[in-house]
């Protein structure tokens, strides 16, 4: 991974620095100094299994069908998302709170899990890739809201997250957004907390990458001053440097996760709104939260209402 850093960060700082980097790069992929495991993550024997639902018929979704004729699910997710979405690179296993949603989702749509074909897929990414079949749902920290209805279909919601800020331990200045005047903000291209600061604080300087693992490694170099997404997704990454990174002030925005999926198949929609609502009642979604997610210190909320809105 390239890293960039100022002509004037003293030698002794940017080494410290780079080391640093290295080790939250290592934790991010899931394999810390060898011999040792993870500072901390899902524990396989701590997660919930989820029985694939025997003779699941859909012939009404186009999605499905396809699925069924191919033998599995392909579905979209992120990869470097503490707790939530993380891919280890020497395994290729996915971990975290949306792997264990397209886990469940899979399972009750007659898929057994192990037979997912997840893809990475980028914030920006999302809508295209759902709208030209590369990938049959997404599941990865994807705010509901309006304008992508207009493109994509939700189920869920299935989590309430709200946009934060993330900063370094050395930072004093920055307490909320009305601190980001004249300061390097970084945040995921095409994604809503980068829209809300452009639009609502257009005094920062907004810095934007695919996604937020670099906005992060830019933050450890002192490439920018805060990183800008989910609480959800931040926490994660101070759990992982608790000493380099804090998450500052109050949640200023509501993002409910949905999953996405092609627009017009309603069926797929329904069908994934009845299977989030058997989950949560059962107790796996709570299961599943307390084994990922709540790794990185926040408990097991209600989940929120899901929001059946009427066929398209
Ligand atoms: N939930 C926000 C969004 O959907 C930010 C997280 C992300 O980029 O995935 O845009």
């Amino acid at each position: 991974m390239p890293y960039r850093h100022s002509a004037r960060l003293p030698r002794t700082r940017t080494a410290l620095l780079l080391a640093v980097v290295g080790a939250l790069a290592l934790l991010l992929a899931g394999c810390g100094r060898a011999g040792s495991p993870p500072v901390k993550g899902p524990k396989g024997s701590e997660l919930p299994q989820y029985p694939v639902v025997k003779n699941f018929r859909l012939p009404s979704s186009p999605t499905w069908v396809a699925a069924k004729r191919r033998g599995h699910l392909i579905i979209g997710v992120k990869e470097d998302q503490p707790y939530l979405g993380e891919k280890d690179p020497a395994t290729g296993v996915y971990t975290g709170f949306d792997i264990e949603i397209a886990k469940m989702m899979s399972a009750a749509l007659g898929f057994p899990p192990r037979t997912i074909q997840f893809r990475t897929i980028a914030s920006a990414n999302r809508e295209t890739a759902l709208q030209n079949g590369q990938i049959d749902l997404y599941v990865g920290t994807y705010t509901i809201n309006d304008k992508r209805k207009k493109l994509v279909g939700f189920a869920g919601p299935y989590y309430m997250a709200g946009q934060s800020l993330l900063v370094r331990t050395d930072e004093h200045d920055i307490h909320g957004p009305q601190d980001l005047a004249g300061k390097r903000v970084c945040s995921a291209a095409g994604s809503t907390p980068y829209q809300r600061i452009q639009s609502e604080y257009p005094k920062a300087v907004l810095v934007a990458y695919d996604t937020y693992s670099v906005c992060v490694d830019n933050l450890l170099t002192y490439q920018v001053d805060a990183v800008t997404t989910d609480d959800a997704i931040l926490l994660g990454y101070a759990a992982k440097v608790p000493r380099e990174l804090k998450v500052v002030g109050k949640p200023f925005s509501e993002e409910p996760y949905g999953i996405g999926v092609p627009r017009a198949d309603n069926a797929l929609r329904f069908a994934l709104d009845d299977a989030l609502a058997v989950n949560e009642k059962n107790g796996n979604w709570k299961k599943a939260y307390d084994a990922t997610l709540g790794l990185s210190g926040v408990l097991a909320p209600e989940p929120p209402p899901i929001d059946r809105y009427p066929a398209t």
